[in-house]
């Protein structure tokens, strides 16, 4: 796969998209991941319209009943009101990105260079919003409470800033992260935009705080820490 091949720094893909734990769907520029549970696996993200066939197929060899959200942005819970139908899944987001899924927040560009990307992306973000879907299981706190509950070991982890809401969910050495990091245009990148960026830079402290080895971002494949570290750091630096 032409994503897969850019990316260097990931040293071997297996062809059943396997990467050591992660399960994961990479295609057209989004990754999903499913996480394994007790009573039930969950889908973590959904994709935009463009990935929806092809993630509905490869999810349906698990058993989804539950489907993560990390944040209400378009090309994450586009297709959370189909998922949810065809599975029979409930929901999982965030209570502060909740307003995000009836009004899209305008996002600033987190250098320079995204100005223009993130230009474009204000006005599409208004003039198509996500079909609406009813979150079944609101994220209110950290930890692995609710986790727990649910069959899965892991826990939750707030990063804010991308957007209000933006939850990462820790399971052993990984942390899906949605769009706290990314690996979106080929290589370990800090999210190109943010709703408040002063807040992103904390998150991405915290991000770095934790144990974690991988970052399985929800564009590009799984990120290691240590390469990560060096773009945070570098970037909080600079800025
Ligand atoms: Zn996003």
């Amino acid at each position: 796969m032409r994503l897969e091949k850019k990316q260097r720094y990931v040293p071997v893909t297996n062809a059943d998209k396997r990467f050591g734990d992660i399960i994961y769907h990479s295609f057209r520029g989004t990754t999903i991941y499913v996480i394994k549970g007790k009573s039930g696996d969950m889908l973590v993200d959904t994709g935009l319209f463009h990935v929806r066939r092809a993630v509905r197929r490869w999810a349906e060899k698990f058993d989804i009943k539950y489907i993560f959200l990390t944040h209400a942005h378009a090309d994450h819970d586009w297709n959370a009101a189909v998922f949810k139908k065809r599975f029979g899944a409930r929901i999982l987001l965030n209570r502060k990105d909740f307003g995000l899924r009836n009004g899209f927040r305008t996002l600033s560009p987190t250098r320079k260079k995204y100005w223009f990307k993130c230009f474009h992306l204000n006005i599409t973000g208004r003039l198509f919003p996500s079909p609406h879907y009813k979150v079944d299981i609101p994220i209110v706190n950290e930890g692995s409470e609710l986790l727990e509950k649910l069959g899965f070991k892991g826990r939750f982890v707030f990063l804010p800033g991308h957007t209000d809401g933006m939850t990462a969910l820790q399971c052993g050495d990984t942390l899906y992260c949605g769009d706290a990091f990314t690996a979106l245009f080929y290589e370990p990148e800090i999210p190109p935009y943010a709703v408040d960026i002063k807040t992103m830079k904390r998150s991405l402290r915290k991000l770095l705080s934790t144990n974690a080895k991988w970052l399985a971002c929800g564009h590009g494949l799984p990120v290691k820490m240590s390469d990560a570290g060096k773009v945070i750091e570098k970037y909080l630096n600079e800025n």
